[in-house]
C-alpha cells in the first residue's frame, strides 16, 4: 500500500484551476433547491417536516430541502444499525478499509464539486472549501491504514508455552453529531473512524449543513457501502440527537461542537436506562477560546500574519481560531498597529468570489450571537476595526479588533465564534503565559518568539491540545497534527492521530496454553 501522504490543496492561481473550480460551481448551483432523504437502511424516506438550507452568502437562495426525522423514524434507524452490525462487524479490517480508500478516490474525483457545495452550503471561500475536502479525503485514507494496522498481530511480551493475542473489535452501534463548520471532514472524519473499525452508526448531520452530509452518504453508497452502516438521520438535535444519545442500545456517542451541548451530551449519556448494560463511551470535542502569545524577541511581520489569518480564516468559525491576542508590552503597539491595518485591508463577500477573505457567518443565530458580542466587547475594549455588519445579502460581520481588553473580559473569556479578536497586554512572557492558561478551554494556541527558552517553556506550561510555535494556530492536518483539546475543549481525541480508533474499539485478549 502507498504510505499515506495529505491530499495537496487546489493552486487557485493556476487557471485551469479556477475554471474548473468555476465549472463545478456552476454544476452546483443548476442542482439547488432539490429534495434531500432521510436514508435508512438504503431505504429513502420522506416526511412532512421539512427543513429549508440556505446559503449564508444569499438568504434567498435555497440550497436544498431535507427531510426531518421524528423519534420514531430514529427508532427505526437504531435497529436497522443494531441489524447491520451483526453482519458489518464480521467483514474484515482490510475489506472495511478499502470502502474506505475508494470513498476516497471518488471524492478526489468529484473534489471541487463538495467544495462548491460547502461555498454555497457552508459559506466557506474557495481556498477553506478545498481545504475542507482536502481534510475528508485526508481522514478516509489515514483512518483505512489505521485499522489495517490496529488488525495486525499487537505485539505483547512473549511468555513460553502460551499464545497471546491481542484484538481491537468494535463497540456496536454509535451516534455520530458533527458539527456545522467542518461539514465535510469532520462529518466524514467521525462517521468512518466509526465505520472503518467494525461499527455501525446513526448519523445525525448538524442542520444548517444537511446537504453536504448527505452527498458524503452518495460517495458511501458509490464505494459500495453495505445499507444500514450508516443511516443519514437529519433532525432537531434537541430532539433526534438526544434521542440517540439516551437510547439504551447506543454504545458511544461521537459528538463535535459546543462546550453547551458536549456537556449535555455526557450528563445524559452518563446515566443508565432500562435495557442497558454497558457504560455509552463519550467522546465530545467541543469549543475553544484560542490565543496566540507574541513575544517580546519575535519575527513582527509572523506574528501579525498569523494573527490575522487565525483569527478571519473562515470569519473566526473554527475551533482552533484566534481569537485572543497576548502581546508583549514592548512590541503591543506595534502589533496591534500592523494587525488593524491588516484587518482593514480584508474583502467581506459573497463566498463564491474568488479572492474574498471573509465569507458570511453560518446563519441567523451566529450572526446575532456575534453582533451582540461585538456590542459587549465595545463596553471592554477600544474598537479599533470592525465593530458591525458588513454589506450583503447574508450573514455578513466585519472582521474586528479590540485593543485594552482584560484577560478575565467576558469577549477574552467566551467562545464567540465569529470574526472577533481580543489584544491583550502582558507584562512579560511569564504574564502572558498566566493569561494564556486564564480560560476554562485548551484547545489549540500559538507563541510567536525566537527566544528558545520562552519558546521550552511554553512546550510545558501552554496547556493546550495543539500547539503551535511561530506559525498560526489553525489548519491542522490528518496524521500530521492530530488534533483535540484540553479542559474544557474536550475529551482529546486527537482526531487523525494514531489513537483516535482506539477510541471506537475494544480490546480483546486471548491467551491459549499451548
Ligand atoms: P452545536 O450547536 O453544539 O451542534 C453540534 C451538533 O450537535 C449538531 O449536529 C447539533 O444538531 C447537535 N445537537 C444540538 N443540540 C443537541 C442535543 N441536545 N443533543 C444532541 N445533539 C445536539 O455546535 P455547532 O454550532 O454545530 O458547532 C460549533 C461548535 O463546535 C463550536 O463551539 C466549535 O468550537 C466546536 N467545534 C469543535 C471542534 C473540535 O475539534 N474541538 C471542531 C469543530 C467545531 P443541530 O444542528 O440540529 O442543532
Amino acid at each position: 500500500m502507498i504510505e499515506y501522504r495529505n491530499e495537496p490543496f487546489t493552486d487557485f492561481s493556476q487557471e485551469a484551476n479556477r475554471r474548473a473550480f468555476e465549472t463545478a460551481l456552476n454544476k452546483v448551483k443548476s442542482e439547488l433547491g432539490k429534495e434531500y432523504d432521510i436514508i435508512i437502511g438504503g431505504e429513502h424516506i420522506k416526511t412532512d417536516r421539512k427543513v429549508k438550507s440556505i446559503n449564508p452568502s444569499n438568504v434567498d437562495e435555497v440550497i436544498g430541502i431535507v427531510s426531518e426525522a421524528n423519534t420514531e423514524l430514529a427508532e427505526k434507524a437504531m435497529q436497522t444499525a443494531l441489524t447491520a452490525f451483526e453482519s458489518w462487524k464480521k467483514v474484515s479490517p482490510e475489506a472495511r478499509a478499502r470502502v474506505l480508500f475508494k470513498a476516497a478516490a471518488i471524492l478526489r474525483r468529484k473534489k471541487h464539486e463538495f467544495s462548491a457545495w460547502m461555498v454555497l452550503e457552508a459559506g466557506k471561500s474557495w481556498p477553506e472549501a478545498d481545504a475542507d475536502t482536502a481534510e475528508a479525503i485526508d481522514f478516509m485514507e489515514f483512518y483505512g491504514r489505521e485499522m489495517i494496522r490496529l488488525s495486525e498481530r499487537q505485539p505483547l511480551t512473549p511468555l513460553p508455552g502460551e499464545d497471546n493475542n491481542l484484538y481491537y473489535i468494535p463497540l456496536g452501534v454509535g451516534a455520530i453529531i458533527p458539527p456545522w463548520n467542518f461539514p465535510l471532514a469532520i462529518t466524514v472524519g467521525m462517521t468512518t473512524a466509526a465505520v472503518v473499525a467494525g461499527n455501525t452508526v446513526v448519523l445525525k448531520p448538524a442542520t444548517p449543513t444537511n446537504v453536504i452530509a448527505y452527498k458524503f452518504m452518495e460517495i458511501l453508497k458509490e464505494a459500495g457501502l453495505p445499507d444500514g452502516v450508516v443511516n443519514y438521520v437529519p433532525g432537531p438535535g434537541r430532539e433526534v440527537g438526544e434521542y440517540f444519545v439516551t437510547h439504551p442500545k447506543t454504545r458511544f456517542i461521537s459528538f463535535t461542537g459546543s462546550r453547551e451541548v458536549g456537556l449535555r451530551i455526557n450528563e445524559l449519556a452518563a446515566k443508565t436506562v432500562p435495557g442497558q448494560k454497558w457504560i455509552k463511551r463519550v467522546v465530545a470535542e467541543m469549543g475553544g477560546k484560542d490565543s496566540i502569545v507574541v513575544d517580546s524577541d519575535c519575527d513582527i511581520d509572523l506574528a501579525v500574519d498569523s494573527i490575522v489569518k487565525s483569527a478571519f480564516g473562515f470569519s473566526g468559525q473554527k475551533c482552533s481560531a484566534c481569537s485572543r491576542a497576548i502581546i508583549h508590552q514592548d512590541v503591543y503597539d506595534e502589533v496591534l498597529e500592523k494587525v488593524v491595518a491588516k484587518t482593514k485591508e480584508l474583502k467581506v463577500g459573497e463566498a463564491q468570489t474568488l479572492g474574498i477573505d471573509l465569507g458570511p457567518v453560518v446563519d441567523d443565530k451566529a450572526y446575532n450571537k456575534i453582533l451582540e458580542y461585538i456590542e459587549i466587547g465595545k463596553q471592554e475594549g477600544r474598537l479599533m476595526a470592525g465593530g458591525g455588519k458588513a454589506e450583503g445579502n447574508g450573514y455578513f460581520i466585519q472582521p474586528t479588533v479590540f485593543a485594552d481588553v482584560a484577560p478575565d473580559a467576558r469577549i477574552a473569556q467566551e467562545e464567540i465564534f465569529g470574526p472577533v479578536v481580543a489584544f491583550i497586554k502582558a507584562k512579560d512572557f511569564d504574564d502572558a503565559l498566566a493569561i494564556a492558561n486564564n480560560t476554562d478551554y485548551g484547545l489549540t494556541g500559538a507563541v510567536i518568539s525566537r527566544n528558545r527558552m520562552h519558546l521550552e517553556r511554553a512546550r510545558e506550561e501552554f496547556f493546550v491540545g495543539n500547539l503551535y510555535f511561530n506559525r498560526k494556530c489553525t489548519g491542522a492536518l490528518v496524521g500530521v497534527h492530530p488534533f483535540g483539546g484540553f479542559n474544557m475543549s474536550g475529551t482529546d481525541s486527537k482526531a487523525g492521530g494514531r489513537d483516535y480508533l482506539l477510541l471506537f474499539t475494544q480490546a480483546k485478549l486471548v491467551s491459549e496454553a499451548l
